[in-house]
């Protein structure tokens, strides 16, 4: 049998490795499968290479353009998993496995490519929050700016998930403008080297956005400056170790660290046997144990049941667990396949022996269990291993001891806030699921435990059928916890692009702000055109471009049309003396939403042109009551534009109108869509 050479790919070429390369055995037939590593690789060289060419090709693309490129990586990659899949049987993964490594990976890729489109501007900075007013008159403001890093994002990941663990990761950076050093697990590393050699056979990567480390990263750690970012997942004791050397502190190099975790799930005190929630409660514990064999970092460790339950509970998991299938991963039969390794297999039993000091094992002995189509002693086999700890206050190895396997233990509890007091034992962990429907339970249980806690996952009868699983963290929720789980966040949607971008608070004028962020700031020039806005192209159109309308009286006939008309009749449009009683109203005041209609019949040109439509109106508000014999005026300026096809795209008109004395009455941003050809421009 050929033993593959897996490879690193630095500064453009690939990397065999060499004598110092480490073995890699199956999961499965404990074969040695594989070497990887090579201590001659030129580590400065690849930082210098990422930070020229990676970092400067990935900067002259604006956030939409990573966008585009992010998803056609991900169908790219879609089109070739089948590959993927085919070498992963040799991690101990089943194809259910596969499901949540190789397609959760791609996923999660096409939805940071679908929130870079429809959440970032079409441009290199991103806007945090909004404008600050810092003086009187409105001369100097304040903006929060993000822009890319200078720097490399250096991600270092765990052996289970060789795809995911990676594409969760590498979709942020390169949206941020970031190129990436990936160095996986050496255990499945050779999944990991296959999905790069993919993504860089398409072609659509820029030279330098992606490299990679097979083996160890030699001293490349300790040539990081303040640019560049660490990003790990692992173990505790490895976060630990890397993150305090004194290179990295010295720097203030980012750390973000992703480790392990006590995780908990509690069946509420209302789910008793027999409704809905007792049986989604064993089958997701069932589905945690047994996933990626419960090499899971968000796998349920902790079962906690009220203490009347418990028996039901116990029985119920033992049945349930009594029909997984422990064999050979590539056999349909299979639920359960191996351990990525027999070295994780003896981890696993030395943690599960230190459990077993405190608590009774129910289920699951590794010396007597069946394994289909395999030889149980040479591959990492191990049964789903069930604990029952009837003391939960007094022992510590049950909170503290993660077995990074199918081990899981369940304690009784007494009330919520014994429940959430057991919970928080985990010193800080990823994910707490309570399944329950009962929504004080959760409140208050989201009071006791959030702090606690990275995500927390309720379920119940009216959310099973959708919901997503305890034990999978979805790219838009941020995924990471406090304390023991590394105190890290990644995704979170939009909040993960940021550990790749720096924060900066701008100050100045609104036409410096106005330029700096591409988006028009009260106070800025106006710039007026010859033409109306309206028919002018989206590309024609300048931020700041600006519309002053004629005036319009409003007349008590046409207040009492429009309520007749819409059947508002609200008594402050119809009854002076009722108004007058009201804190808000003078007297009979006019509809907001006529103000808003006769605006639109103020600043619209009716001709077919550029404008394709009206798609909504933000952050409406109606500033000072307009009655019968004031006159309203608007002015129309275009703050921002976002490309969203090949056609067309949105614009966003801060819109205000004014009465007779200038002073505001209301103020909105409205939505349009223009096309970029001038439809009326044909022949
Ligand atoms: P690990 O032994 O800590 O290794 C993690 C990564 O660190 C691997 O890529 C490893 O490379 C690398 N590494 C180890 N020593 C290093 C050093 N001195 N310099 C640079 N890199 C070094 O963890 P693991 O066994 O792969 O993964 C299991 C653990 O990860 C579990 O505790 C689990 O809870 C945790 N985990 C957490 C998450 C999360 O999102 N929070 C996700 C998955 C797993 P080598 O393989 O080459 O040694």
């Amino acid at each position: 049998m050929t033993i593959q050479q897996i490879r690193s790919f630095a500064a453009g070429s690939w990397i065999d490795c060499d004598d110092s390369a480490r073995e890699i055995h199956s999961a499965v037939t404990g074969n040695l499968i594989a070497r990887a590593g090579c201590a001659s690789l030129d580590v400065e060289g690849m930082l210098d290479y990422a930070r020229s060419t990676g970092s400067s090709n990935l900067q002259t693309m604006t956030f939409h353009d990573r966008a585009k490129m992010l998803k056609a990586l991900a169908l790219y990659l879609s089109e070739h998993k089948q590959k993927l899949y085919e070498i992963s049987f040799a991690t101990g993964a089943t194809q259910n496995d596969h499901l949540i490594d190789i397609d959760g990976g791609i996923g999660t890729m096409l939805v940071f490519a679908s929130k870079g489109r429809r959440e970032m501007p079409d441009d290199k900075v991103y806007l945090d929050g909004e404008v600050e007013q810092l003086s009187r008159n409105g001369t100097f403001q304040g903006q929060h700016i993000c822009t890319s890093l200078k720097g490399v994002a250096v991600h270092i990941n765990a052996f289970n998930f060789p795809v995911w663990g990676m594409l969760e990761k590498l979709a942020p950076t390169l949206l941020a403008g970031v190129p990436a050093i990936v160095k996986p697990a050496t255990a499945s590393c050779y999944v990991t080297e296959l999905c790069v050699q993919i993504m860089l056979d398409s072609g659509l990567l820029p030279k330098g956005a992606l490299q990679l480390v097979s083996g160890g990263l030699g001293n490349m750690l300790d040539k990081l400056n303040s640019q560049d970012v660490v990003s790990f997942t692992g173990s505790a004791h490895t976060a630990l170790k890397l993150r305090s050397a004194p290179h990295i502190l010295e720097n203030s190099i980012r750390f973000v660290a992703e480790q392990d975790s006590l995780n908990a799930s509690i069946l509420g005190p209302d789910a008793v046997f027999g409704t809905p929630e007792f049986e989604l409660f064993t089958k997701e514990v069932i589905r945690e144990m047994t996933a990626k064999v419960g090499q899971k970092c968000t796998a349920i460790r902790r079962i906690l049941v009220p203490e009347d339950q418990v028996e039901t509970v116990i029985e119920t998991l033992k049945a349930k667990l009594s029909k997984v299938v422990i064999g050979d991963p590539a056999l349909e039969v299979t639920t359960m396949g191996p351990l990525i390794s027999n070295a994780q297999k003896q981890g696993v039993l030395n943690k599960a022996a230190m459990i077993a000091q405190e608590a009774e094992r129910v289920f699951g002995d590794p010396e007597n269990f069946n394994v289909e189509g395999a030889d149980a002693d040479a591959g990492a086999f191990v049964p789903p291993m069930l604990f029952h700890c009837s003391n939960p206050d007094t022992a510590s190895s049950v909170h503290d001891v993660e077995a990074f396997g199918p081990v899981s233990t369940i304690m009784p509890y007494r009330d919520l806030d014994h429940a959430i007091s057991l919970v928080n034992r985990g010193q800080g962990s990823l994910v707490a699921s309570v399944i329950t429907n009962d929504g004080d339970v959760a409140r208050d249980f989201a009071l006791g435990a959030g702090a606690f806690h990275g995500r927390l996952y309720f379920n119940n009868r009216s959310s099973m059928k959708e919901s997503t699983g305890h034990g999978s963290p979805l790219p838009h929720m941020v995924h990471g916890g406090p304390g023991r789980a590394g105190g890290g966040e990644e995704m979170g949607g939009i909040r993960g692009v940021m550990h790749y971008m720096q924060r900066t608070a701008i100050q100045g004028s609104p036409d410096i702000l106005s330029k700096i962020s591409q988006k028009w700031v009260s106070g800025a020039q106006e710039i007026n055109q010859n033409d109306h806005p309206f028919t002018r192209t989206f590309h024609e159109l300048q931020i700041g471009e600006t519309l002053n309308t004629a005036s319009r009286k409003i007349k008590l006939e046409d207040i009492e049309t429009f309520a007749n008309f819409t059947g508002d009749t609200f008594y402050a449009h119809m009854d002076d003396a009722a108004a007058k009683r009201n804190p808000f109203f003078p007297g009979r005041v006019a509809h907001g939403y006529l103000l808003l209609s006769f605006a639109a019949g103020l600043f619209v040109q009716p001709d077919e042109g550029p404008v394709l439509a009206n798609t909504g109106l933000d952050n409406l508000r109606f500033m000072k009551p307009v009655q019968a014999g004031d006159s309203i005026k608007v002015r129309l300026t275009v703050k921002h534009k976002t490309p969203r096809n090949e056609e067309y795209g949105e614009v966003r008109w801060h819109v205000t109108l004014t009465n007779q004395d200038d002073d505001l009455v209301a103020e909105y941003e409205l939505l349009t869509m223009n096309a970029y050809e001038n439809s009326t421009s044909e022949s």
